[in-house]
Order: C-alpha cells, then sequence, then structure tokens
C-alpha cells in the first residue's frame, strides 16, 4: 500500500493545523504543499457527489478516473465501510500523492437511527439530550466509513411557508445558539481524530431561512442589524463550539450571494469570528451565481467564489473545470488558491485521516454499532421528549383498554415518520407505525379507518371512518402534511392542514366522540379551523425511526408530554412573520376598540400557539419573580427566582423561560427576548426554587453605533412556561 510520506506525528488538538499565514503547523501538511501540482492543489477543493444505485451507492466511471488523477479529493453521498473503504484505497494507493478522500452526507437528524426532525428536536429544549442524540449519530455514521456531515443547520425562520423551516431550531437565536452548539459537540466531540467522532459543517451561511415570501431559494434583505442579532448567533454558535467547516447558502443577501459574499465569508466569519477551518459552497451554489445574474459564466463564477473565501466546490464542477486557468492567467493568485487547500488539508489531518486514511470504515462497527437497542431507545425517549401538547379538555391521556378508534392515513404510515432528510434511515427500520403502536399499548383493542389521505378530495372513506367513531369511546385522528411537503423546495402558500382532512375531523367531532389529534408536519400550521374540534391536540412532527412507540407513549401517559413550541404557530397565514421578539411599535394595540393602533380588523394580533406554549398532564404553578436586587451595574449581576410546584398528579418536566425587556434604548429593543432556560423534573406535589443570573451579557446588543454591548436604564424580567403565561419583576442597570 502507498502511503503518503509522514515525516512527523499527527495534528495533537482539534485544529493545531491552524490556516493563517503560509505555513500549517501540521509538518505533512506543509510537505504536501509543497510537493502538489496545480491539479492536484484544485482536486481538494473539489467535492462531487457519488451516484446511486437501487442496491447501493456506485460511482460514475468518471468520477473514479477523477479521484485517480488527484483531480477530486472529496465525495459525498458515499457510504458503507466497504464502499468508501473501496473508494478510499483509489484515492490512497492509486493517486501519486496519496492524498485520503473527505467523505460527507447529509446527517440531519441521525444517520441509521432517526431522531424527530430537528424542529422536533428544539421542542425538546433538553440541551444534552441533543447532544446525545447528534453523537449517537455521529457513531453510525463514521462506522459507515462518513467523516463529514452537512449539520448543523442553523437557519432562524420565522416563516412558515418555508418547507427548511423544518430542519432548523426555529424562530429564537437564543434556542437556536444552543442547539446548533450541543449539535456540533455532540459530532465533534473532544478529538476530532477519534474515529467516533466527524466533522459538522454550520449551515447555510447566512440567513437562508429569511427568503422572501418564504420561497426556497429567494432573496434575501435585511438590515445588517437585524441580521447580526436575530440571523447570525447560531452558526457564530457553532463555531465558537469549534465546527471546521461551514456551508454558504443558496440564497444572495444585500445584492450578493452568500457563495460569493466577501462580508459573510471573510469579514464575519474569518476575521470578527476567527473560523479556521474550510467553507463549502452547496450544491452547484457556485455555477447559480450565473442565475442570480452576477457571475458572466461559470469561469467567472469560480473567481468570485474563491476570491469572496469560497474554499471548496460542491458539484459545480467549476473550480473542477475552470480554476487551473484562473490562476494561470492570475485572476486568482496562487496564495489565494494555497490558503483553501491547505485549509482543506488541515482539516483532514485534524481528522487523523493521515494517521489512518480507513480509521473511519469499520464494518464491524457498523453491523455492531448501529440501530442498536441502546440508539433505539433514545430515539424512542428523545422523540417523546419533543412532542408539544397544544391543547387539551382532558381526553389525553388515554386510558389502556378502552375502544379506540385511529384514523388517518399518516396512522398507518412508517415512511412519514421519519420525515425528510432522513440520512441513511429506512422505512424497514422502523419498527411500528402509529398505529401498530396504538393496538400494541392497547392489546389490540382498536379499529382503524384511514378515512382520507393527506392530500386530495377522496371522501369515499368517510363513512367508514364515521362508523369506526362511533363504535369506539374515543377518537385518535393522526392528520398533517406528508413527509415530502417539508425540507428543501417544499414551501407552501398555504398553511392549512391539506386535503379534506380537517372535514372529516369536522365530521367525526360531530359524532359528539372525544377525539384527540395527533399531527405530523414539519412547519407552524394553521390549526385554526381544527382546534376547536378537537379535545387535544398532539404535535408530534416526524417522530422517526421509534416515532410510533413515541407517540403512543404519550398518548397512554407512559410519557408526560413536555415539549414547547420552538417557533409561533399563528392563527393565519396574515399575521406572518409573526414571532416573540417583536417591537412594541409607536402605536401598540392596547385598547380593544381602537382603529389607530398597530392590528388587524379582522383577527387578533396574538398567535394561535405562543413560542414557548407546551401544556402536560400535570399543572405546573409559578411563584411571583424574587429578584436578589432590583439593580445591578458593570460586571456585576442579580438572581431572579421563582418557585415552580408541582400541583397536579403526576410527575413531569417543565421548561421554565425567561425573557428580558430593555425599555428604552439607543436602539428600540423586542417586548420580550428570550435569555435563558432551564429544563426542571417535579414530582407530584414537589416544589422547587429555579434561579436564573442576570448579567451584562443578557442585556447586551448591536447599538446605534453597531457596537455590542449593553446600555444602562431600566428593564423588565419575564418568567414562565410559555411567552405568553409569563411573571414580571423589574431591574435597573448602570454600564
Ligand atoms: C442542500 C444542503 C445539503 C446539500 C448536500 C443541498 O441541496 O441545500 O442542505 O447539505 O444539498 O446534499
Amino acid at each position: 500500500m502507498k502511503r503518503i510520506l509522514i515525516t512527523l506525528a499527527a495534528a495533537s488538538c482539534m485544529l493545531c493545523a491552524c490556516t493563517s499565514g503560509n505555513e500549517s503547523s501540521d509538518p505533512r501538511v506543509n510537505s504536501l504543499m509543497k510537493r502538489m501540482t496545480l491539479d492536484e492543489k484544485i482536486g481538494q477543493l473539489v467535492l462531487f457527489t457519488s451516484d446511486w444505485s437501487v442496491t447501493g451507492p456506485t460511482m460514475r466511471q468518471g468520477y473514479i478516473d477523477d479521484i485517480r488523477s488527484g483531480r477530486c479529493g472529496n465525495i459525498f453521498n458515499a457510504y458503507t465501510a466497504d464502499y468508501t473503504r473501496k473508494l478510499q484505497e483509489i484515492a490512497v494507493n492509486e493517486t501519486r500523492l496519496g492524498i485520503p478522500l473527505l467523505f460527507g452526507y447529509d446527517v440531519i437528524h441521525g444517520f441509521r437511527t432517526i431522531f424527530p426532525i430537528n424542529l422536533g428536536i428544539a421542542a425538546s429544549w433538553d440541551v444534552p439530550a441533543i447532544e446525545a442524540s447528534a453523537r449517537i449519530a455521529a457513531r453510525e455514521a463514521s462506522a459507515a466509513g462518513l467523516h463529514w456531515t452537512y449539520s448543523p443547520m442553523c437557519d432562524v425562520c420565522v416563516d412558515p411557508r418555508w418547507g427548511r423551516i423544518s430542519e432548523g431550531s426555529g424562530e429564537d437565536p437564543y434556542l437556536g445558539s444552543q442547539v446548533a452548539a450541543a449539535m456540533t459537540r455532540g459530532y465533534q466531540g473532544d478529538d476530532l481524530s477519534d474515529p467516533v467522532t466527524i466533522l459538522a459543517c454550520v449551515k447555510h451561511f447566512a440567513a437562508y431561512g429569511a427568503p422572501q415570501a418564504g420561497r426556497d431559494y429567494n432573496t434575501v434583505d435585511m438590515s445588517e442589524r437585524w441580521l447580526r442579532e436575530f440571523y447570525l448567533p447560531p452558526y457564530k454558535a457553532a463555531v465558537d463550539a469549534g465546527a471546521l467547516s461551514v456551508m454558504a447558502s443558496f440564497n444572495e443577501l444585500d445584492g450578493v450571494p452568500a457563495t460569493a459574499n466577501s462580508f459573510l465569508l471573510k469579514d464575519i466569519l474569518r476575521d470578527e469570528w476567527g473560523f479556521e477551518g474550510f467553507v463549502v459552497s452547496d450544491y452547484t451554489g457556485i455555477n447559480e451565481m450565473v442565475c442570480h445574474g452576477y457571475a458572466a459564466d461559470e469561469a467567472d463564477a469560480g473567481r468570485l467564489a474563491i476570491n469572496a473565501g469560497m474554499d471548496m466546490d460542491m458539484q459545480s464542477a467549476s473550480y473542477f473545470n475552470y480554476l487551473k486557468d484562473l490562476v494561470k492567467s492570475g485572476k486568482v493568485s496562487r496564495k489565494t488558491l494555497d490558503e483553501s487547500v491547505r485549509r482543506v488539508l488541515n482539516v483532514k489531518a485534524a481528522l487523523g485521516l493521515f494517521d489512518d486514511p480507513f480509521k473511519y470504515c469499520s464494518p464491524e462497527r457498523e453491523a455492531s454499532e448501529t440501530l442498536t437497542e441502546e440508539n433505539k431507545a433514545f430515539a424512542r425517549k428523545l422523540a417523546a421528549e419533543s412532542m408539544v401538547l397544544l391543547s387539551n379538555d382532558g381526553v389525553l391521556p388515554l386510558k389502556k383498554g378502552e375502544k379506540i378508534a385511529v384514523i388517518g392515513s399518516l396512522a398507518d404510515s412508517k415512511d412519514d415518520l421519519l420525515g425528510s432528510w432522513r440520512g441513511a434511515g429506512e422505512v424497514r427500520s422502523v419498527p411500528v407505525s402509529i398505529l401498530e403502536a396504538i393496538r400494541e399499548a392497547n392489546g389490540g383493542n382498536v379499529i382503524y379507518a384511514e378515512g382520507c389521505k393527506e392530500r386530495g378530495e377522496d371522501r369515499s372513506g368517510f363513512s367508514k371512518a364515521l362508523t369506526a367513531a362511533l363504535g369506539a369511546s374515543k377518537v385518535i385522528m393522526v392528520i398533517g402534511e406528508n413527509n415530502n411537503w417539508t425540507g428543501e423546495a417544499a414551501s407552501r402558500s398555504d398553511i392549512h392542514i391539506p386535503g379534506v382532512q380537517s372535514e372529516l375531523l369536522r365530521k367525526i367531532a360531530a359524532t359528539g366522540k372525544p377525539v384527540a389529534v395527533v399531527l405530523l408536519n414539519g412547519r407552524p400550521l394553521d390549526l385554526s379551523a381544527e382546534l376547536p374540534y378537537a379535545g387535544a391536540m398532539l404535535e408530534a412532527w416526524y417522530p422517526g425511526t421509534m416515532g410510533g412507540y413515541a407517540v403512543a407513549d404519550v398518548l397512554f401517559g407512559e410519557v408526560n408530554p413536555g415539549g414547547k413550541l420552538p417557533v409561533t404557530f399563528p392563527r393565519t397565514l396574515g399575521q406572518v412573520p409573526i414571532y416573540h421578539y417583536a417591537k412594541n411599535t409607536g402605536r401598540p394595540y392596547v385598547h380593544p376598540e381602537a382603529k389607530y393602533e398597530s392590528r388587524y380588523l379582522d383577527v387578533p394580533n396574538e398567535p394561535l400557539f405562543a413560542f414557548g406554549h407546551g401544556l402536560s398532564y400535570t399543572r405546573f404553578d409559578y411563584s411571583e419573580i424574587e429578584l436578589s436586587s432590583p439593580a445591578f451595574s458593570g460586571d456585576g449581576s442579580i438572581t431572579a427566582e421563582i418557585i415552580l410546584t408541582n400541583s397536579g398528579e403526576r410527575a413531569g418536566g417543565e421548561t421554565v423561560q425567561l425573557y428580558i425587556r430593555d425599555l428604552v434604548g439607543s436602539v428600540t429593543r423586542p417586548v420580550k427576548q428570550l435569555k435563558s432556560f432551564s429544563k426542571v423534573y417535579l414530582e407530584p406535589g414537589e416544589s422547587k426554587t429555579v434561579s436564573f443570573v442576570i448579567d451584562k451579557s443578557m442585556l447586551e446588543f448591536y447599538r446605534k453605533d453597531m457596537s455590542y454591548g449593553a446600555e444602562s436604564g431600566d428593564f423588565k424580567v419575564f418568567i414562565g412556561g410559555a411567552s405568553d403565561k409569563v411573571r414580571e419583576a423589574s431591574f435597573s442597570y448602570e454600564e
């Protein structure tokens, strides 16, 4: 076996092979840089996808030749230990320098064991569990030969029309930052060269979650202040947590596609945040700059991209086809090229690929560490924890043994449980559908009727569904969106429950039987029409491999639901964008009869379900807020405390949320802004004091002159179980 000429030991820290200056601190990288031809250097900046056949991954012969000639140094969508080993053998044994390939894949909410979609994961507000889910995903993916995941997705989004809202953590920059950092830690661990950890990729940089009209890939434009305060924090949190790759987004920002936006890729990412890893474009993003009207042709697009700080080209072949000439003609300097190549090689070194290029391909680990009972048990727990009880008049929890009618085609679908971006998750690995899990839990005492599909006008199943309802004591209706109605290129102009599902719900409710609705969907929906007919509504998202069991666990009260919405659910699409950190305006709506206040004529201002909302089978009571002092200054702090009591009869978890309002600022401030939260578990009758430290960092923002800091003045602090159910107190701060 031909191996790279290695003179010294591997990089010892995450990226001690830092990219600044002309030298890498890893001598193997420096040695390679001296010996690489122009083609070989460009090859390290090229990322091509593997193709797929029904039986597994295959590669177009052309790409194999490109690997062999050293002109393609990175591959995505190839996995399994055997297949990645085959490709790696070509790179290591058959190329001139033997530089190992980097294998990437979209491991978004699990690899083989699929967890709830990311919006659901965020609804758990359980940061350690989120980190643990990414760790499991990394273990499974790395055993299959993967080194690199295109996650965490850090796009803040306040527009439910956008199908990709399902892939992120919702509307809030603080919660989004906690999740982004946790996932990064989960993937990368403490040591990137450990073969059970993988490289994270922070995406989609930046503000991809704010496309105009919620249409995917559409134009993004916002003030720099808004961008920095509400959109950038989750990306930064992931970079601060050590993520060593970043993916640029498809959208433009301020007229410049993110793919060649040096303000984003250089000024913010490298100069301000000190990012030392490499940046990759999104799929064909470089060539798309021609369509954007920003590049004259694909060669021009390559020039603009690399000169703006884009290190690696995913799938455009712009670098593959044109970078050599661009360098030769001086349109791209050798220094720029070398910097990008060095960044990529440094990350390969940090992954330990120069020590052992095959360390990630492990058929043994792949067999023993994938879809284990332990992983599945964890997925079941996290799925149940992610579910949000939106409403409940007492129909839930169900009592085991009573006759239950289950209605809705989604109840019987294993496929929909997995959601979009399901990694290598397979329907055959899903043990049960929701229907099967309810049957199992209820000793078989279940009548099922499909009623209708999620889409279309077919009402022929209605009568059977009504008969089923009449023959049961309670009805569970599983309705929502088909899983491929969310994710990429799945924007909607209407956020109602599609098809005739709602009509069927009204008819079932008219039978007088209590109905609990279970929702499968990946975006906030307008549920105003359904809410009056549902005795209870459980938002189950797309709950993953073990989602069927997890739904049954919650329905029968084996698990007390504790999820909280990470995104506002509007009353109607006309309220969008609607989010909890809105400003007061000069004419806040306070007088019910007033006309000239900021309000609608036809609907209230309030959403249907506020950010942070989520019920439980028990009741949590909040005391008034106790502040340790009514004021603090400089780098000091005060403590805000409440006593939380479980006044119900079941044990349960509650996410206690803290919001702050700065009453007067050099620029206007939100009426409420999430600044901290704490997840607390209480036995029935138990009380706990929940304390938060309020310090300067919670008061900081981009001031009038764009400096980041706090301002003296009066503040309000709010603590509660949802953004619209809070206690409040006042304090002041002196700089
Ligand atoms: C998506 C990315 C994804 C990439 C690779 C693109 O279409 O926008 O999120 O990581 O494909 O699959």
